[in-house]
């Protein structure tokens, strides 16, 4: 029996790199340390976010962190106690944040992401999955006017890559959303966008249709590879060892540990998110927003209103916090004040971020084992290209775009 290719991590990164690389014939072996889709995948806004192409470390960061710092409403939160450990991130990650890095990072941010809904749709084609695929508007909802123009050089980032918003005001906003109440009063709306409406069920699906094609899943804790002179020999588990030449790192901000092993210093760091899912809602918007008054997102999705977002900066290893979950949910009830619910639930995930806010995806030198992750806030969103792209250097094909700025070997230990 051929060894097989073991993918690492069965994510929305994991489980499209599997599903790709299976339909291309390959013989591949799926691992998780948990269920599928149990990490960041399971509690993202599901937004298709082909419009996301401005980094968070953009140069206005430098005008508001003061403002982020005190102010109690702000969307970014800080675990005091992590700072000495996030330092040398914190330092790259803002360093970063001029118009020239800024710049290169949303070119290379488009190829990966302009053309999310299609390649879901390929990823998904003749599979459960696509019935999670939900074709949308996408609105960013604004105080007014005003606030929609502030925002001009994000709008002009867009706009270059082909994305020119209908701009909605006063009374035309409660038509095309019901659900905004009368602080939000300009809406500029993109349409041809696209959604999940259940992102850890789509990767379930995800997972069950390359089980079907005859790819393997198994529950198992990677801890370490075995390598020779002539490469990888197996990805070493808490079950045993795993015979393989070849291996995918999948694992989203757990892949930092493994990426050491492999003589990457990759800074990743976890932007921590939260989500507050709103049951059996009044009402849902028609089509998703980002309400940037919160600077959170709101998702109609399968079994509830996700409203989710915020940042915080505080590691993987301590708990959750109350303030951003309570900046979610003050916002919602101040934007939508004739929502009700049963009953809702809270959730926080951790987003896999490097300072310069692009994904590592590619061979790690001539290893044999492959990065892709540190897809940051757009990891569902680039998933689906990512594990085509994974696929296609695998089986010798030549990626139709520069795969340069995703190079993982730009993190080599020097
Ligand atoms: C609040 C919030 C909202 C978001 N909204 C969006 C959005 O709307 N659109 C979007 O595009 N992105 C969004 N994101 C970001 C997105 O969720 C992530 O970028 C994406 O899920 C990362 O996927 P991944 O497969 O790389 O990692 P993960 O989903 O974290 O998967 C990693 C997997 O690896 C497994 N694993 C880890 N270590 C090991 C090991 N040693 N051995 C075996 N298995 C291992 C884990 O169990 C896990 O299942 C959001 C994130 C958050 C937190």
């Amino acid at each position: 029996m051929s060894k097989p290719i073991v993918v690492i991590g069965a994510g929305i990164c994991g489980a499209s790199c599997a599903l790709w690389l299976r339909r291309c014939g390959h013989d591949v072996l799926l691992l998780d340390k948990s269920e599928p889709g149990m990490g960041a995948s399971y509690g993202n806004a599901g937004l298709l976010a082909q419009w996301a192409l401005v980094p968070v470390n953009e140069p206005s960061l430098w005008r508001n962190i003061p403002r982020y710092l005190i102010d109690p409403m702000s969307p970014l939160f800080v675990k005091w106690r992590y700072l000495p450990k996030l330092t040398p991130w914190l330092f790259a990650f803002l360093k970063n944040a001029t118009s020239a890095t800024s710049s290169q990072t949303s070119q290379a941010l488009v190829p990966l992401l302009s053309d999310a809904v299609e390649q879901h749709k390929s990823l998904t084609k003749g599979t459960k999955a696509q019935n999670w695929i939900a074709d949308s508007k996408f609105s960013y909802a604004y105080r007014n006017r005003a606030a929609f123009e502030q925002d001009a050089a994000g709008w002009a980032i867009k706009s270059a890559a082909g994305m020119t918003p209908e701009v909605l005001t006063g009374s035309e906003v409660q038509d095309e959303e019901p659900i905004c109440g009368p602080m939000i009063q300009c809406l500029a709306v993109l349409s041809g966008q696209g959604h999940i409406q259940n992102p850890h069920g789509y990767v379930q699906s995800l997972v069950n249709a390359f089980e079907e094609m005859g790819g393997k899943f198994i529950q198992a804790d990677v801890i370490d590879f075995e390598r020779d002179g002539d490469g990888l020999r197996a990805v070493i588990t808490k079950r045993g060892r795993i015979k393989c030449n070849k291996a995918v790192v999948t694992a989203g901000i757990w892949s930092k540990p493994l990426a050491t092993k492999l003589g990457l210093k990759v800074p990743l760091e976890t932007e921590r998110g939260y989500h507050v899912m709103y049951k059996s809602p009044s009402e849902m918007p028609r089509n998703p927003m980002m309400m940037t008054i919160g600077k959170f997102s709101v998702t109609p999705m399968a079994d509830g209103l996700r409203c989710a977002g915020t940042v915080e900066l505080g590691g993987i290893n301590l708990g959750p916090s109350k303030a951003p979950i309570r900046l979610i949910r003050r916002r919602v009830s101040e934007l939508f004040p004739n929502l009700t619910y049963e009953n809702s639930k809270e959730w926080m995930g951790f987003r896999p971020s490097t300072p310069d806010g692009l994904p590592l995806i590619g061979e790690i030198a001539q290893s044999g084992i492959f990065a892709a992750f540190g897809h940051q806030h757009v990891g569902l969103t680039g998933g689906a290209k990512t594990g085509r792209l994974i696929s296609d250097i695998i089986s010798q094909r030549i990626p139709n775009i520069d795969m340069s700025p995703y190079d993982p070997n730009r993190y080599a230990a020097r």
